[in-house]
């Protein structure tokens, strides 16, 4: 399949192939398309180890569409993806969480003090584990602009953190961003997982919950397929010893 597949035809395969196999033929293929990067050489060391965030979970459902779909089942479900491509790269990696659970301290009265919590528990798991790189999975909203729709990718002050976004935004942009290529942004000094690491730290907005299509799109474990391929190839290659491609 490999051999047969062109780069035109790149994104239909991508967006078509329905079993694990043909996800790993296609990004093997789409791996060997971007620009090799060498962002995490220096540390090489030891291995690095792959933090997957999928953002919010429980009691907190993050951004809700009209409909009623919330982005943390959707982030949990890319993230599985993301974990499965990883470990069948032969990366090492660990999720803050693997069921739809808010990882807060136990015992806590209020929504805010139990969301703190929260996001406190997710800085120290990156903290905790040797080597790390986060790369935190969410879905964006924008109720002022119901067309805008997309997958972008954000990234903290952190050495390597831009270089790994960068390629994790160009495969993007080659497979689920065709026609509607967006560039990677520093995150928000708002966002407090991603300010408070210590680690390089990329940030995926895989979609927007605001627009009626894209939330259909992303509750298609096709789709979300897609978009942990393109997530899985952009970060093999940002971690790659910078051999030609
Ligand atoms: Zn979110």
């Amino acid at each position: 399949m490999i051999f047969l597949i062109r780069k035109t035809d790149l994104r239909k395969a991508l967006l078509c192939c329905g079993g694990f196999l043909c996800a790993a033929c296609v990004f093997h293929l789409l791996a060997g398309e971007l620009p090799a990067v060498s962002v995490f050489s220096a540390r090489a060391e030891t291995p690095v180890t792959v933090v997957i965030d999928p953002g919010h979970g429980g009691e907190d459902g993050g951004a809700v569409s009209s409909g009623g779909v919330a982005e943390s089942h959707i982030n949990l479900a890319v993230s599985k993806q993301v974990r499965d491509l990883l470990r069948f790269a032969g990366q090492r990696t660990v999720m803050t969480r693997e069921e739809d659970v808010t990882i807060c301290d136990e015992g806590l009265g209020t929504i805010r003090e139990r969301k703190a919590s929260d996001i406190r528990n997710r800085v120290n798991m990156v903290a905790e584990t040797e080597n790390a790189v986060l790369l935190s999975i969410h879905q964006n909203s924008l109720p002022s602009s119901p067309v805008t729709h997309g997958a972008q990718v954000f990234w903290n002050q952190q050495e390597g953190a831009e270089e790994l976004a960068e390629v994790i935004q160009t495969a993007l942009n080659s497979t689920v961003n065709v026609g509607n290529e967006k560039h990677t942004k520093r995150i928000p000094s708002t966002v407090y997982l991603m300010k408070h690491v210590t680690v390089p730290a990329v940030l995926v907005e895989c979609g927007f919950l605001t627009n009626r299509e894209e939330t259909t799109l992303l509750q298609d474990e096709t789709y979300q397929r897609g978009l942990a391929v393109s997530i899985t190839a952009g970060y093999l290659r940002g971690i790659s010893e910078g051999e030609a491609p």
